[in-house]
């Protein structure tokens, strides 16, 4: 309620507010207090009951509201749950606007008075975004699509979009469920089911998204979860073309050498979907991505969009190639990550410590999160991590034994006094 209540002290009293939620257990609850909070604030509320984070997005810009709420704790376990904040223009809360936020909640200021409390009304903003995406939408082919919702805001909107487009389409976990009958992050040791099921039924690939529906991921049509930079870099060729593509600084490079074969070009930005949709507007980029599965398409929107990343994923396979093919036709590069435990009075001093060693390799340095060394053989990031104890380290060769040299070698010069 008291959220709710900062959020009517930031729109000045007087917004219009679109409120929607996943299918977590505690999501109504949570909608009624903050509702009450926007309500006694002087906020007029539209209650879009369950849907995707994109979707709630998309129609808080069409609605023309002041801002949005999404009650969702997106990939995170079931128990959990929390809220995410959208601008007017449909973009995620910039981290400035949520201290902003979270100054307010530590006051105290007072509610509105009798006649100024606002009011709530219900809608289904559904059809409006099935309208848009569908809009101009068709495939030559007839796929069989097995589609994973993990019991989330998906549910209500792939399957459907997938038949819409003349899709056979076998739904797993794709009943709106508080109960998911998988883990709610869309990674391997989730997706077991859905990779055995695309095998089973011959289908042309497999879909799943998190929680909340802003990611993404996929499975060929040998049972393979497709690696997710090599994923990212597909639909980045496809969407980029030619134009500007932004990714994070941890991506692969395999998404610089899809998006140059069409003549586009990569901007990277710090890691975060927010910093992605940023730089997109910036840039008035034509795709903008992170290797989780969040994918940001600007032509409809500023909201990293699962279910629109299926349909464009359908779209790739219209070409008729399988999609196991095109994944194997893009170079195989190594990826090694570590993590090296660092208290935060000494992150500093281990930064300075490879800010001097990246200098000293000649490589073209980077600094928009942590620091970024690119050689012609690959690439070093170390970033400190802003909420625990330690500094990850992330290198990329194009051999293994060039990635395993430099990953050894920057831990030994970072944990030596
Ligand atoms: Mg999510």
């Amino acid at each position: 309620m008291r959220l709710g209540y900062a959020l009517s002290v930031f729109l000045e009293k007087s917004g219009k507010v679109l409120v929607g939620r996943d299918t977590r257990t505690g999501g109504e609850a949570l909608q009624a207090s903050l509702v009450s909070g926007l309500l006694s604030g002087g906020c007029e509320v539209v209650e879009a009951g369950v849907v995707p984070t994109p979707v709630l997005a998309f129609a808080t810009r069409l609605l023309k509201m002041d801002a949005g709420v999404m009650i969702t704790a997106s990939h995170n376990p079931p128990e959990y749950n929390g809220v995410k904040f959208w601008s007017g223009e449909g973009m995620a809360f910039t981290p400035k606007e949520e201290e902003e936020i979270e100054r307010i909640l530590q006051e105290n200021p007072k509610r509105v008075e009798w006649h100024e409390v606002g009011s709530s009304r219900e809608e289904d903003v559904l059809p409006l975004y099935f309208e848009e995406i569908l809009r101009g939408f068709s495939l030559n082919r007839k796929f069989r699509v097995v589609v994973d919702c993990g019991n989330g805001a998906a549910s209500l909107v792939t399957p459907l979009l997938l038949r819409e487009l003349g899709c056979e389409v076998i739904a797993l976990n794709s009943h709106p469920d508080g109960f998911p009958g998988r883990g709610l992050e869309p990674v391997a040791e989730n997706l077991k089911e859905l990779a055995e099921e695309v095998k089973n039924s011959n289908a042309d690939i497999g879909i799943a998204h998190d929680g909340d529906a802003d990611r993404v991921v996929a499975v060929d049509e040998r049972g393979r979860i497709v690696d997710l930079d090599k994923l990212l870099a597909l639909v980045a060729r496809e969407e980029g073309k030619g134009g500007t593509v932004v990714t994070t600084v941890d991506a692969s490079r395999v998404v610089e050498k899809a998006v140059e074969e069409k003549g586009g070009r990569v901007i990277r930005t710090k890691v975060g979907d927010v910093n992605v949709a940023i730089a997109c507007k910036e840039t008035h980029a034509a795709f903008g991505g992170e290797p989780c599965g969040a994918w940001i398409f600007p032509r409809i929107h500023l909201a990293p969009d699962g279910p629109l990343g299926a349909l464009v994923l359908l779209k790739i396979l219209d070409s008729g190639k399988k999609l196991s093919e095109m994944v194997d036709e893009l170079p195989q590069y190594v990826m090694l990550r570590k993590k090296i435990s660092c208290s935060s009075t000494q992150k500093e001093e281990v930064m300075k410590k490879f800010a001097t060693m990246a200098k000293e390799m000649g490589g073209e340095i980077s600094t928009i999160d942590g620091i970024r060394v690119s050689l012609p053989e690959g690439w070093i990031l170390v970033r400190p991590s802003g909420t625990e104890p330690l500094i990850r380290i992330t290198v990329e060769g194009e051999r293994e034994e060039w990635a395993r040299e430099q990953l050894n070698r920057t831990v030994q010069i970072l944990t030596t006094r």
